[in-house]
Formats: C-alpha cells, sequence, structure tokens
C-alpha cells in the first residue's frame, strides 16, 4: 500500500499518515459561510482536498473513506445579507449552497460524503457546550455562553502563540461580561430579525466555532483523521475548534492531523475589493475560463505556498490541457504513474505530480496520462467545463460561428469530440447498430455539424448553427 505523509501543522513535521481505521479515513474540512458567491481564494481548499480526498480514495478504497465539509448557515454576515435584501435567511443560504456545488462542481470537485448545515445541529452544539460549562471549561454570563480559556492548559499550541501574545497582537471584543478578553462565544443571544433557538442561556445562536466540534463530534465520533482548511482558519477557528472539543472528550481526542493551505493572491496582491482584482469563481468562469484551467493553475503551486492567480498561468494552463484533451479523449484508461502517486503521497505535491504529467504526454503514453491525470482530478470524462466555455463563445459570436472564431485549443477538442463519434458511427454501421448509427446522424445535425460521406471516408465541417452543448449531448 502507497505510504502517504502529511504534513501536520499541529506537531510541525511530516509523519507518515496512519489511519484510526483503514477502513474508514475520516477528513474534515472548514467549509464556506454562505452569503454569498466562493471567491477563488476560497475555491483553494477545496481544490487541495479534493486532490487528498482521491488520493486517499485510490489507496484506501473509494468506500474506504469519508470527507466531511460543513456549511455554515448562521452568520452575522448573511443576517446582514437579509436585513440589506428583505430575503429570508433560508432562502439566500439555499441559493448560495447551490452557487457553491455548482461552481466547485465546474472546479471537477467532488461533492463530500457529508456536508452538514449548521443550523441542522443546534441541539448538538447545545449539548457540547453544557457539558463544557459542567466541566468547568465554559460558563455563562449575560445571556452567552463563554469558553474560558484560561481553564483550557494548551490554548494557543495549535499557531503557537501564548494567550497574552494573542491579548496583544488581536482585536479582541472586550465585554464586560467576559472573564478574560481573549475568552470566546459559544452562544449569543438573538433578538429582532436574527435567527435563534431556545436553549438554557436564553433565547439565541451559536458562536462560529462550536458548529464544527459538535459537527465533527456527530459524524465522525470524538476522534478522527484529518482536519483542513485555509492557513486564515489557524487562528482563531481552529483553535478554538481544539480548544472546545478537547477540553469536552479530552486531550487525545479530535483531529490527529491538521492541514492547512496558503492562501491565493492575484497578480502579485492579497485579493481584495478595491484593488478590483478580487473574483467570485464564477467570474472566472463566465470570462471563459473552464474549470478544469482553473483547477490546473490551482494544483501548480504545492497548497504549503501562497499561490499567485495570474492571467499568464491560466493562458498556459489552457494549452497544456487542450493539448492533451485532444490526445486523450479517444483513449482507454492507462495505469496511473507511481512517480504520481507518490508525488501526492509525498504530502500532496501536486506540482512534481504535474511535471510528471508533462513528461507522459511528451513520451506519448496517451492511456496514462488520462489515468494519472484523473487522480488530479484532471482530464476527466465529461469535459472539465470546456462546453460551457465553447458554448459561451457561440452564444457570443451568435450565427457567426465558424472555424476561424475558435481557437485552436478549442479546436482541438472539438475535433477530437466529432472524430470520436464519426469512428463510433462507422463502426457502428458495420456492425448494423442502425439506432446507433442514426443517433449519432441526428445528432451531429442538431449540433449543426455538416457531415459528408466520400469514397476517402467521412469529412466534416461546423455549420453555421453549431452548437457545442448538442455535441456533448451526443451520448
Ligand atoms: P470563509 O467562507 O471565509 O469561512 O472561507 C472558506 C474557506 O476559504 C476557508 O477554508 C478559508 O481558509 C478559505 N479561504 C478564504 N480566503 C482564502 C484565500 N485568499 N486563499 C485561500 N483560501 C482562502
Ligand atoms: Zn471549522
Amino acid at each position: 500500500m502507497t505510504e502517504i505523509k502529511l504534513y501536520n501543522t499541529k506537531t510541525k513535521t511530516k509523519e507518515v499518515f496512519k489511519p484510526l481505521d483503514v477502513n474508514n479515513v475520516r477528513m474534515y474540512v472548514c467549509g464556506p459561510t454562505v452569503y454569498d458567491r466562493a471567491h477563488i481564494g476560497n475555491a483553494r481548499p477545496v481544490v487541495v482536498f479534493d486532490v487528498l480526498y482521491r488520493l486517499l480514495r485510490e489507496v484506501y478504497g473509494p468506500d474506504h473513506v469519508t470527507y466531511a465539509r460543513n456549511f455554515t448557515d448562521v452568520d452575522d454576515k448573511i443576517n446582514a445579507k437579509a436585513e440589506e435584501t428583505g430575503r429570508s435567511i433560508r432562502d439566500i443560504t439555499d441559493e448560495t449552497i447551490s452557487w457553491f456545488l455548482e461552481d466547485m462542481g465546474a472546479l471537477g470537485a467532488l461533492e463530500p460524503n457529508e456536508a452538514p448545515r449548521a443550523t441542522e445541529y443546534i441541539p448538538e452544539m447545545i449539548a457540547m457546550i453544557e457539558e463544557l460549562i459542567a466541566k468547568g471549561h465554559a460558563y455563562e454570563a449575560e445571556g452567552h455562553a463563554l469558553f474560558d480559556v484560561n481553564s483550557y492548559e494548551h490554548y494557543g499550541a495549535l499557531s503557537g502563540r501564548s494567550v497574552d501574545d494573542m491579548i496583544a497582537g488581536a482585536r479582541v471584543e472586550v465585554a464586560p461580561y467576559k472573564r478574560n478578553p481573549m475568552d470566546f462565544v459559544l452562544w449569543k443571544p438573538s433578538t429582532g430579525i436574527q435567527p435563534g433557538w431556545d436553549s438554557p442561556w436564553g433565547y439565541g445562536r451559536p458562536g462560529w466555532h462550536i458548529e464544527c466540534s459538535a459537527m465533527s463530534r456527530a459524524l465522525f465520533g470524538e476522534t478522527f483523521d484529518i482536519h483542513g482548511g485555509g492557513l486564515d482558519l489557524q487562528f482563531p477557528h481552529h483553535e478554538n475548534e481544539i480548544a472546545q472539543s478537547c477540553a469536552c472528550c479530552g486531550e487525545d481526542t479530535f483531529a490527529k492531523v491538521w492541514m492547512h493551505n496558503e492562501m491565493l493572491q492575484v497578480e502579485g496582491k492579497k485579493m481584495s475589493k478595491s484593488l478590483g482584482n478580487f473574483f467570485s469563481v464564477r467570474e472566472l468562469l463566465d470570462q471563459g475560463y473552464p474549470g478544469e484551467v482553473i483547477r490546473f493553475v490551482f494544483l501548480s503551486t504545492h497548497y504549503s505556498k501562497p499561490m499567485d492567480w495570474t492571467e499568464k498561468k491560466a493562458k498556459e494552463a489552457k494549452n497544456t490541457l487542450s493539448k492533451w484533451r485532444a490526445k486523450t479523449y479517444d483513449v482507454k484508461i492507462g495505469d496511473i504513474s507511481e512517480t504520481v502517486t507518490d508525488s501526492l503521497a509525498n504530502d500532496l505535491n501536486t506540482h512534481a505530480a504535474i511535471v510528471e504529467l508533462h513528461k507522459i504526454y511528451s513520451e506519448e503514453r496517451y492511456e496514462d496520462l488520462k489515468a494519472s491525470a484523473s487522480l488530479l482530478g484532471l482530464l476527466t470524462d465529461d469535459l472539465g467545463g470546456w462546453i460551457h466555455h465553447l458554448n459561451a463563445m457561440s452564444a457570443e459570436s451568435h450565427i457567426e460561428v465558424s472555424m476561424p472564431t475558435l481557437r485552436t485549443y478549442d479546436i482541438n477538442i472539438v475535433k477530437a469530440l466529432i472524430e470520436k463519434l464519426l469512428s463510433e458511427r462507422k463502426k457502428a454501421r458495420i456492425d448494423k447498430d442502425f439506432l446507433r448509427s442514426d443517433t449519432i446522424r441526428d445528432g451531429f445535425a442538431a449540433a449543426g455539424i455538416l457531415v459528408k460521406d466520400t469514397k476517402e471516408g467521412a469529412t466534416w465541417e461546423l455549420g453555421p448553427n453549431f452548437d457545442p452543448s448538442k455535441l456533448e449531448a451526443i451520448k
């Protein structure tokens, strides 16, 4: 069995990964707060942990890995949006969740096995807070429940800070009811349009951190293998999750391995709305970057390094993938290269894995390329968002779609797909499977592809009504 090594942020060493139960490897990743479209930074942990999920499934078997990623659907930013728009909270969170799944799907991310919504685990959160109070790790004050950081000896161990440093460095919310300024909210009172539930501390809602402790416990039990998220969550979110879970369930409980992806920036600068370099994933997709291209750019940098999104990288990725796709459409799945598996097993070295994919391509081992790339979620059987991209382009130029308006990389893909279907049609005719050959003929007609049968074989060209989405629909 492949030996996986992961850098554990908790121990600050790269360790051999030993699952608690090889039949059920459990990974929890902090998911989005759902009030708006995911920006491309939010997509980084999604893509990074998707690759880890794929690797774990490859090594331990797809039925032996459970991946949970939560939706934070109770949060003051959501309340503010509800107030601003007059829409209901449920409406906003439902819509944002469906956008998120759609956008992350376009990046080739598999859906996790579990996608718990915070609002569905309120009783579990209340129970955990009650246990913390009973054990002397939390206290009630003015309708709040607060975690007492001084009661937990290892507070700060993950991020390597002392409570005093934190007070000096952080913008902590000082409140008269807190025993220590670092004490954090487990429960707080709700009024007006704020969502709320009855609790032993009055009508209110949970603080942010308790949901991940309560939901991972409900889904995985007190101990599990991997906990992931962006580096920005290490403090205070993950520090607080550890404090809650370990104070409640014991020092040896909760996640064994902690993994943090570094931040994404754009053209060398931190993404920010005021700099105008802030993009949602949807905006990039709509600008014509197929999801697979975005994914490729993300994976060309190791997750532990800051990653810079640049147009130049995206263009290069587009060219590479279109070359690879053109050669792998019609091939059988070969063998996953050991070098690719070993690179990923070495703390998810996606950069090295991609270098190897280039080598496999240059050796013309297309079947192995297809198999190996799939471990990174690339060159998969769906079109990786390329068809939407083509579609958007044909919509833009409307009736004018003809060969020259499609750029070379797109042509490679269209060509490969058409030629694959033509050879299928030929085979169907030989086998006298007329139903199949007619389906393909009609599909070509619907997609606006003009096919001519000549003595030398079939030739084709794109007609004025060319519609690539119909081409994909020929099954
Ligand atoms: P949020 O919705 O802000 O809680 O973030 C959801 C996820 O996106 C978390 O795992 C964050 O760490 C991650 N994240 C947010 N911004 C960035 C960024 N610029 N680069 C990488 N990851 C990010
Ligand atoms: Zn979390």
